[in-house]
């Protein structure tokens, strides 16, 4: 009876349970990197490692859920910069960098003309497709050229 009311107002589960589940989680964690390395090594006409290698460096994903948005080839000089920061209605400051196309980004709300920050474009608001977060803007002309001008801090660029 002593031994019984003394076993169970201590806390068991939360002192001793702590310590087995950070074992099993370790070697979940050892095995993905083991994988990769026995595929290099055991099949040696697996070379497209260069040709997937050289497709992540031209993409710019999202920051936030690294879906790809751009291309590096897909930049754009307007107004004479690629880079461009912008102060809207509100104050707040983007660095925006501009590109042509942008298949990763949706368009959501209407077409404006109000405080454009390039003379002769409306915008549409652009998020990413994937998790919709606001990546920038899309700038249409009247005679239908347009770029993307893209928020360089929610945007990964490949290290060149
Ligand atoms: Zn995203």
């Amino acid at each position: 009876m002593h031994g019984q009311t003394m076993m169970n107002p201590v806390p068991k589960p939360v002192g001793p349970l702590n310590l087995p589940p950070s074992l099993p989680n370790c070697f979940l964690l050892l095995r993905p990197h083991s994988r990769p390395q026995k595929r290099r090594d055991g099949d040696p006409h697996a070379s497209p490692d260069d040709e997937t290698a050289t497709r992540p460096d031209e993409a710019v994903v999202c920051r936030q859920c690294l879906h790809p948005i751009t291309s590096v080839v897909e930049q754009r000089v307007i107004n004479s910069a690629h880079v461009h920061t912008f102060a809207n209605p509100s104050g707040i400051l983007f660095e925006i960098a501009c590109y042509r196309n942008a298949s990763g980004c949706g368009y959501i709300g209407p077409t404006s003309a109000e405080f454009t920050w390039f003379p002769g474009f409306v915008w549409r608001i652009a998020v990413c497709t994937n998790c919709l977060i606001h990546l920038g803007w899309r700038f249409i002309a009247v005679d239908g050229n347009f770029f993307h001008g893209l928020i360089t801090s929610r945007l990964i660029f490949p290290k060149i």
